[in-house]
């Protein structure tokens, strides 16, 4: 198969699909390689765009807009899932793909998100598929409550999704079924939940980054923190997973596997096969990070070292933490600032991230305690 692939040396072009956070940092990083970038996005000057080479605006679908991004890119990566399947699968067909479309069709949906992960023996909450109210009620009461009912396609952040606490939540669990079908899935009771991000290139060598603990606050992620608090069999258990998951899904780039800790148990929540959220710490905490590894993985080039640095906390920015008081910015800039240029602050939109290393996460997170913009209820804008 590895002679389908080409190597990707510096200099060359690589087309990103998606001009947000994730495709301006693997834009930052590829260019420290010697690469040049390319970006498809329908916002003009996005995040990626203001850091690209060649910035296409226009709509995902569009393919004319497509046909360009190929013409100007030597390899097409992605920085986003929910990718139009005609677009991908015609830039497959005419370009260079190296990623393919398979790995994308399988995550777009939960349905053949979880059954893959479940046909590879990794343990998934319990889950069943429904299209209409009858089913949903019936599937509640199967599986029990609490349980949560999440639209099987495009969404993210916690949106497309309703927690069933009681007999009464069942119903605003309805409208959900007007995107089509839903998946109701039971309540794991989870100590913590954990995310390995993990690279494979067309040679089959894969690298893990370091375990990472993420603390979410109204389903988006708020925090992570690395070394995971976790005992080291179960560091291990996660990286056993995410390469069964990775090899068996033939992933070639990199791919973020959530995970909830039931004791020392782990449960797959979901798959994203690109960069994520959580691995942003790896950019100032290992060796290589996790943009350059993509880079690397795409590009057929051998895998960088992953190993740690320094404990590390990572935390997000969102729109209604980033006009933070003048007493506020010395702690801010004691960790590195990451900033996305979107020019507007809407509440939770991720505009940045700020990294904190330090000797040990505890103090990390002690020095953080201080820090305000996180702890008081946010004043509500957008
Ligand atoms: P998701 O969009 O599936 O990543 O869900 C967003 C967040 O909701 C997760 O990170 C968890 O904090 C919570 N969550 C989702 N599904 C479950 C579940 N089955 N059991 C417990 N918590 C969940």
């Amino acid at each position: 198969m590895s002679n389908l692939y080409k190597t990707i040396v510096p200099g060359s072009t690589i087309g990103i699909i998606g001009g947000g956070q994730l495709g301006r940092m693997m834009a930052l990083s590829a260019r420290e390689m010697g690469y040049r970038i390319a970006v498809l996005d329908p916002t003009p000057d996005s995040p990626c765009g203001q850091v690209a080479d060649v910035e296409i605006t226009a709509a995902y679908h569009d393919i004319n807009a497509i046909q360009k991004l190929a013409s100007v890119s030597d390899v097409i990566t992605y920085e986003f899932e929910n990718i139009d399947h005609d677009a991908l699968t015609w830039l497959h067909e005419h370009t260079y793909l190296p990623q393919g479309t398979e790995l994308l069709r399988i995550t777009q949906d939960r349905e053949t998100e979880k059954t893959s992960i479940q046909t590879l023996g990794v343990p998934v909450a319990p889950f069943q598929i429904v299209t209409e109210e009858a089913e949903l009620d019936q599937a509640v009461q199967s599986i029990g409550i609490p349980c949560v009912v999440k639209t099987c396609r495009g969404g993210y952040d916690g949106k497309g999704q309703q927690v069933i606490r009681n007999t009464e939540d069942v119903k605003a669990a309805y409208p959900l079924l007007q995107a089509g079908k839903c998946i109701v899935e039971g309540w794991v009771p989870f100590e913590k939940e954990l995310s390995v991000i993990i690279s494979r290139n067309p040679n089959g060598e894969t690298k893990t980054l370091p375990l990472a603990e993420n603390i979410h606050v109204d389903n988006i992620l708020h925090q992570t923190i690395v070394p995971a608090r976790v005992n080291q069999e179960v560091v291990e258990q996660a990286y056993s997973v995410a390469k069964i998951i990775a090899d068996g899904l033939g992933l070639i780039g990199t791919l973020a596997v959530e995970m909830f800790l039931v004791g020392d148990e782990i449960f797959v929540n979901e798959l994203a096969p690109r960069p994520h959220n959580s691995g942003h710490y790896s950019i100032e905490g290992c060796v290589t990070s996790q943009f350059e590894q993509h880079i690397r993985a795409v590009c057929n080039l051998p895998l960088g070292d992953t190993t740690l640095l320094t404990p590390t906390v990572m935390v997000n920015l969102l729109g209604e933490h980033v006009e933070p008081t003048l007493e506020q910015y010395e702690l801010i800039l004691s960790g590195k600032v990451h900033l996305y240029g979107k020019k507007e602050a809407k509440l939770k939109r991720k505009m940045g991230h700020i990294t904190f290393l330090g000797e040990d996460v505890e103090e990390i997170l002690q020095d953080l305690s201080k820090l305000t913009i996180w702890n008081e209820k946010a004043e509500v804008k957008g």
